[in-house]
């Protein structure tokens, strides 16, 4: 592919360009610059409120979701506008990590499975931020196996009623709707009896608890549904066809979080550039500059098979098996960025609050947080057997209890 701005392309990255220099929240400029990856400068409430305001200000001038067709609140864009739009939007991206299940997950769901009529009213909020989504798919028996989910969906007239619990439900404590997945069969095997809704968060009957992290913060939760009713509009796809419409998620799941994935290179980078090591400059040590070459040459290969993506995407496509190669390489790249970082800079590494010291404050929130990374969305063992059965053809795993009847399937108390 070439890689440079054809004139249409060069215009739209202006318009881009110029109306972003006239919106943007510059008031926030401090606050991002600060802002990384697993580190946030900004107060929980404050980041909601800045995101919905940044969101509704760019949906208003027809610059959110923009390769969303027009009637559901996008301009219709190509893929390679999205880019474009993403490269200029820049650091004020970072505020739209409220909205990525939604709009990443979620509205690809909706898209391809809901009527009209709910298209037209849920996508456009969704573009917009009024309305935010989360996805309860883990259980606690139920996560790289996402076909043992048990959370039983039970047919009343024209409603169903959900009872079980969910796990690891990120923003489920901000979010207005939901996508679930259920069990409404258990004497067929489990990919079959699974059934798909999409539900209000505010419904009688759910309670959500938030669970503490490691670096502190309570991003993700568990969600427990005690006889929660949904009406049978709000299914989508067939009775029993839940396992198809979940693989239309986690495709599209795999493919935003693995196209754009962060990695923490610039960070290290922007690090080295002002640390000194006992021998002198930290980028003129030959260890540390070794490592660098080879982080340079992965990140490279993200970005190329990130444009692979996007170039198939252009022509048509549909997310594939094979977006999950750049959430295996960024986890893995950006865990042990951090590690060298915090190795580096020695005692220093500790630091965690910014102390006039922001750069160096990013890396010990972003080790832990990377280890998320390689989990969230697929495991790195999970996305390694796709890749070597679906891109590579190799022979499959061994699924034994694939046509058992679930109730039969051994699971634990
Ligand atoms: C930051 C974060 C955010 C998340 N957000 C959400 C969310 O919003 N909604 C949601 O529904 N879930 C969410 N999750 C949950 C996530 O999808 C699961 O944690 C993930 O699918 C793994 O499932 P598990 O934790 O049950 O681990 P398990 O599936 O129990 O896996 C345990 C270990 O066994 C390995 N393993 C399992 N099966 C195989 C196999 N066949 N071959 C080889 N190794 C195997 C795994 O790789 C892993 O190392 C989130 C998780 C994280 C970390």
């Amino acid at each position: 592919m070439d890689l440079r701005d054809t004139a249409e392309q060069h215009a739209f990255r202006q318009e881009a360009r110029q109306w972003i220099a006239t919106n943007a929240p510059r008031h926030l400029d401090e606050k991002l610059a600060a802002s990384s990856f697993g580190r946030s400068a900004f107060e929980p409430d404050e980041y909601i409120r800045e995101s919905k305001a940044w969101q509704a200000r760019k949906a208003d001038a027809g610059w959110a979701c923009l390769h969303w067709p027009e009637q559901y609140g996008g301009r219709d864009a190509t893929p390679i506008q999205r880019v474009i739009w993403a490269q200029e939007e820049g650091r004020y991206g970072y505020l739209s990590s409220l909205y990525i299940i939604g709009h990443g997950m979620c509205a690809p769901t909706l898209m391809a499975y809901a009527s009209e009529e709910q298209k037209r009213r849920f996508l456009p909020p969704m573009a917009r931020g009024d309305e935010i989504w989360c996805q309860l798919f883990s259980e606690p028996g139920a996560g790289s196996d996402l076909a043992g989910i048990s959370t039983r969906a039970r047919r009343d007239g024209d409603e169903w009623v959900l009872d079980g619990q969910k796990v690891w439900t990120s923003g489920a404590q901000n979010s207005d709707w939901g996508i679930i997945v259920t069990r409404s069969d258990p004497d067929r095997p489990k990919h079959k009896g699974m059934t798909f809704f999409f539900l209000d968060m505010r419904s009688p009957g759910i309670e959500i608890r938030p669970i503490r992290q490691a670096a502190g913060d309570a991003a993700f939760n568990e969600v427990f549904l005690s006889g929660v009713r949904v009406p049978d509009a709000q299914r989508l796809g067939g009775v029993g066809d839940g396992w198809s419409v979940s693989i239309t998620t986690l495709m599209n799941e795999r493919a935003a979080i693995g196209t754009s994935m962060a990695t923490g290179f610039d960070e290290l980078l922007a690090l080295l550039g002002e640390l000194a090591l006992e021998s002198g400059p930290a980028l003129d040590d030959g260890e540390v500059r070794c490592r660098v070459a080879d982080w340079y040459v992965r990140a490279m290969g993200l970005r190329y098979t990130g444009y692979r993506s996007i170039t198939a995407l252009a022509k048509g496509g549909l997310p594939g098996p094979e977006n999950s190669i750049g959430k295996v390489v960024a986890g893995n790249m950006m865990q042990e960025i951090a590690s060298c970082a915090l190795e580096l800079q020695e005692v220093d590494g500790v630091l965690v609050e910014d102390a006039g010291l922001a750069l160096r404050a990013k890396f010990p929130r972003m080790l832990m947080r990377s280890l998320g990374t390689r989990i969230e969305g697929g495991t790195d063992e999970i996305l390694k057997n796709i890749i070597a059965e679906r891109v590579l053809g190799l022979p499959g795993d061994v699924r034994v209890d694939r046509d058992v009847p679930f109730r039969e399937v051994p699971r634990g108390a």
